[in-house]
């Protein structure tokens, strides 16, 4: 991440530069999700610091008063699906309807081959079909832990489509708790 600054003659510096935050920047329909993006005042704050007071997450209480997603409302492209089921469950119908497009890209979009195993971990290069661009994603089969080095976890708090394809291929039909911000 670089930051800027304009001194009075009109001259631009950088003031603030984070090396490991070089993440690939979130597409248009994605930029609500990031957390920098995700201030708000007044009644809205008021609302939501009194649900995070009762221990429900930023997510499960934000984005235009949709709230919780309602069951009946959402409707999930694919039958019996564990992920979707509990997506419905936890998720706004904004960001359930997101998830949702995430796991479908990740199961009939995506290609992905093993690369390595080391110890518990198992490396996987995971990239779109007709796109030459890959990932890395390391799978921790003991402790179900994930990572993707488009690192949209830590940038939108959602995981991409990349790790939700390598959870389907280890049959992991459920996510960790660590996995729902
Ligand atoms: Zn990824």
């Amino acid at each position: 991440m670089v930051r800027f600054k304009a001194d009075i003659n009109g001259k631009w510096w950088i003031n603030k530069l984070v090396e490991e935050n070089n993440h690939e920047l979130a597409s248009p329909k994605e930029r609500h999700l990031l957390r920098s993006h995700c201030s708000i005042h007044g009644k809205e704050a008021g609302f939501l610091q009194s649900m995070s007071k009762v221990g429900i997450s930023w997510r499960q209480a934000e984005v235009d008063k949709d709230f919780m997603c309602n069951q009946k409302s959402a409707t999930p492209t694919i039958q019996h699906s564990p992920l979707l089921n509990q997506a419905r469950e936890v998720y706004t119908i904004k960001i359930y309807n997101i998830f949702q497009k995430l796991l479908v890209n990740g199961a009939c979009g995506s290609r992905s081959n093993v690369i390595s195993t080391i110890a518990n971990t198992m490396i996987y290069s995971v990239g779109r079909f007709g796109d030459q661009k890959e990932y890395q994603v390391n799978f921790d089969s003991t402790s179900k832990d994930i990572k993707c080095t488009c690192k949209k976890f830590e940038t939108v708090g959602l995981l991409c489509s990349h790790a939700l394809r390598i959870l389907l291929m280890m049959n992991v039909m459920v996510l960790s708790d660590r996995y729902i911000v």
